[in-house]
């Protein structure tokens, strides 16, 4: 193992004190995927600055964005002049216009990564608001668990936890139904109410490259359990109270009536039970 990659799903921090530990003992890499987690943090420690590097995303989908492009935060100084040089062409441009070498040339590997100043100008504007934005999300996100606690508490569906080392950016809200099939009929049913509920991402070991890679179906049982049961609802800026409702009683109504015989399932891995 030369790296671990952590992905900080739905702006949550993953449990850096102890991959921090396992890493330093073992002399290996932290990459951060904090592809969600911008303006989210870990005992009060920025997500995208614990690792040597942190990744981030301003894709449309993301909390700020500017539609495509991200950012790559050098934690360690002794990886930036080569983050430089990648960025740039795999050329020395960033030295020679610092006055370090009096010509600039190819070097090394590399692409064209830097983002336009279009782009950059329209995200600035909403990096500026970005703890308006997190507020504004936080009320969605307590909305949806305020409202849907009764029918955890009925065992019809699991509501997420944010533990109590992290401050969330409230990226996005997911449920966890008993079972797939529960899942994907809530997704057809909200999808015939006009509601654009979604599932998330298929496990990598079990997709087309990860098979050709050595990933095997059956060997991340948690991780391919949770896959098929999480549905996410809708939460952006400025989704209103009427619809947000709306989303909750058509899930509310499903439930209540559907065949939903089963008890939630408890995930192995998910046991901390703390109320936000
Ligand atoms: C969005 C996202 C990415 C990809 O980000 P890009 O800006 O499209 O490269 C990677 N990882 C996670 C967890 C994401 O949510």
């Amino acid at each position: 193992t030369k790296v671990i990659v952590p992905v900080h799903y739905a702006g949550v921090s993953c449990e850096m004190d102890v991959l921090l530990t396992i890493a330093r003992q073992r002399g290996i890499r932290i990459i951060e995927d904090a592809a969600q987690g911008v303006n989210a943090f870990y005992s009060g420690r920025a997500l995208g600055s614990l690792g040597d590097l942190g990744t981030y995303s301003f894709h449309e989908t993301k909390n700020v964005s500017c539609g495509e492009g991200g950012a790559l935060c050098v934690n360690d100084p002794s990886l930036l002049e080569r983050a430089e040089i990648i960025r740039d062409k795999g050329t020395n441009r960033r030295q020679f216009f610092r006055g370090q070498v009096d010509k600039y040339t190819w070097v090394d590997i590399g692409s064209s990564y830097v983002p336009s100043e279009i782009a950059s100008a329209f995200l600035y504007g909403q990096l500026e608001q970005m703890d308006e934005i997190t507020t504004r999300r936080q009320q969605l996100y307590h909305f949806y668990r305020t409202r849907l606690k009764p029918l955890e508490v009925e065992g019809l569906l699991r509501l997420p936890r944010i533990p109590e080392d992290c401050d969330s950016n409230f990226h996005l809200f997911y449920i966890l139904l008993p079972d797939s099939s529960t899942r994907d009929l809530l997704l057809d049913h909200l999808k015939s109410q006009g509601i654009m509920a979604v599932f998330h991402y298929i496990p990598l070991h079990t997709s087309p490259m990860g098979l050709r890679l050595g990933g095997r179906p059956g060997s991340l049982p948690v991780t391919e359990d949770l896959s098929s049961r999480l549905l996410r609802l809708p939460l952006y800026y400025d989704l209103t109270k009427h619809d947000q409702s709306r989303v909750v009683e058509c899930v509310s109504e499903f439930l209540s009536q559907s065949n939903v015989h089963s008890a939630v399932p408890v995930p192995a891995l998910i046991s901390a039970d703390q109320e936000m």
